[in-house]
């Protein structure tokens, strides 16, 4: 009965032996055996495979081969601490190829009992220089982007599906004059954002781009819109949001936005002076011409569009200049330029054509229309006083009228004819108001 036992025994030993060695010689991780000196006992093919050795060249040489030089005896050291005092030896390490290149391996050692007496480090090694790298240019990127984020002049904010938002940048809280705390609508007074359009009007909640690229999972690109920021005034901002997915689905909106409101107010500013003359505030040529074309092709396009231009021209203007000085001429210009504006519509353009010469467009005002207003001009300026630095002056303008027609090939002919209706005026003795119209040659 006992020998039945042994036998049975020994057969059990021999499976579990060929199942370890099966397992031994097939696991993908590398395994080693290292005697108390370092020596490699036993190595796997997943060990060689993975320094790239032959088992014949690492059998019986020193463990410490596949470290960098200066880190072999050290390793050694802690080998033996391992085996004979019980520290720990586990962990990441830089080990080196047989073609030089390093891999990083995280190992786990287990104490052995050995033959002679002298334990053996049983050592598993898995080979994590993929993860690596892939988790370094991961933490890269997430570096990279989160510098970004910190530092961009433009806003970030990134709107949950519930429009909420969820992580704005600090150019954002900048820009739109809020805190974090604010924008995520966790502090008192955060709600309701007062935003218009560029003409001023109100921009629902619905029509701004976040909202949209929510409904619609579609860009919104480059739009301005005006946000009141509480005691700042208006904010301008041109924004671009887009759609962020994750396995294909909407996941969060990403909005990025610029300040323009000082670029919004240059150029404002510059389309203004470009269509203004700097002396009198009045428009200018270029806006006269703009003006002009817009009724004349009204006039073209619509039967019963009317439109009326007054060319006034001041009287021995000359006179003024020679008298008082070039700078009271500018001051008459400018009282000139003032009376005419208090006599017009709104609609009305009046502006300053040459030196002494403006150009007042009358746009629904039919030549009797336009005689009248000429002749109340005429009247006004006549009977004003000016006065500069003292002095009492008093001029009188000349007019010559004339409307838009049918029959005009160009805008610049109703101002040919306004203006030989001028001359009529300042032959006839000036102070006066002449007409020429198309029925009338
Ligand atoms: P008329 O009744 O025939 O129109 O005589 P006038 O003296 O008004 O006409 P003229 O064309 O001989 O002179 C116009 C003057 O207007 C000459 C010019 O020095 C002056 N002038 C033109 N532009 C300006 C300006 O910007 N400021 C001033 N102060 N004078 C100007
Ligand atoms: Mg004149
Ligand atoms: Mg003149």
């Amino acid at each position: 009965m006992k020998a039945l036992d042994y036998s049975l025994a020994a057969a059990k030993a021999s499976e579990l032996a060929r199942v370890l060695e099966a397992v031994f010689s097939r696991s993908p991780i590398g395994v080693a055996v290292i005697d108390a000196d370092g020596y490699f006992r036993q190595i796997n093919p997943a060990y060689c495979a993975l320094y790239g050795y032959t088992e014949q060249e690492m059998i019986g040489r020193s463990f410490t081969m596949v470290f960098p030089e200066d880190r072999r005896e050290l390793t050694l050291k802690r080998h033996q601490r391992f085996l004979f005092e019980g520290a720990e030896l586990r962990g990441e390490f830089d080990v080196v190829r047989r073609d030089g290149s390093h891999l990083s391996v995280i190992t786990e050692s287990v104490r052995l009992p050995g033959e002679d007496g002298r334990p053996l480090r049983l050592v598993y090694v898995v080979d994590i220089t993929e993860r690596r790298r892939a988790e370094d240019a991961l933490r890269q990127s997430e570096q990279v982007y989160r510098t970004l984020f910190e530092t961009v002049p433009q806003g970030v904010v990134y709107h949950g599906l519930d429009g909420r938002v969820l992580r704005a940048n600090p150019a954002a809280q900048r820009i739109l004059g809020r805190t974090l705390d604010e924008l995520q609508g966790r502090a008192h007074g955060s709600r309701g954002w007062n935003v218009i359009r560029p003409d001023g009007s109100p921009l629902p909640e619905a029509e701004r781009p976040a909202w949209r690229t929510l409904k619609t999972g579609e860009p919104v690109r480059g739009e301005q819109m005006g946000i009141v920021v509480p005691g700042r005034g208006v904010t301008w901002i041109e924004v671009t949001t887009i759609p962020v997915l994750q396995d294909g689905r909407l996941f969060e909106v990403y909005a990025c936005f610029e300040d323009v409101t000082d670029r919004l107010a240059l150029s404002r500013e510059l389309a203004k002076r470009a269509s203004t003359d700097f002396l009198t505030g009045l428009a200018n040529r270029r806006s006269l011409s703009e003006h002009l074309l817009f009724q004349w092709e009204q006039t073209r396009c619509h039967d019963e569009h009317r439109c009326a231009v007054l060319s006034v021209d001041i009287d021995f203007f000359k006179h003024v200049n020679d008298s008082h000085g070039h700078a009271v001429g500018d001051q008459v210009l400018k009282a000139v330029a003032a009376i005419m504006t208090g006599q017009v519509r709104s609609s009305d353009l009046v502006c300053r054509h040459g030196g002494e010469e403006f150009m007042l467009v009358l746009p629904d005002a039919r030549l009797e229309d336009a005689v009248a207003l000429a002749e109340r001009l005429r009247a006004t300026v006549e009977s004003h006083t000016i006065r500069v630095d003292g002095t009492e002056l008093a001029v009188t303008i000349s007019i010559g009228v004339s409307t838009v027609s049918v029959r005009d090939t160009a805008p610049e002919l109703v101002l040919a004819r306004a203006d030989d209706a001028l001359y009529d005026a300042k032959r006839a003795g000036r102070n006066r108001v002449s007409v020429r119209d198309v029925a009338r040659g």
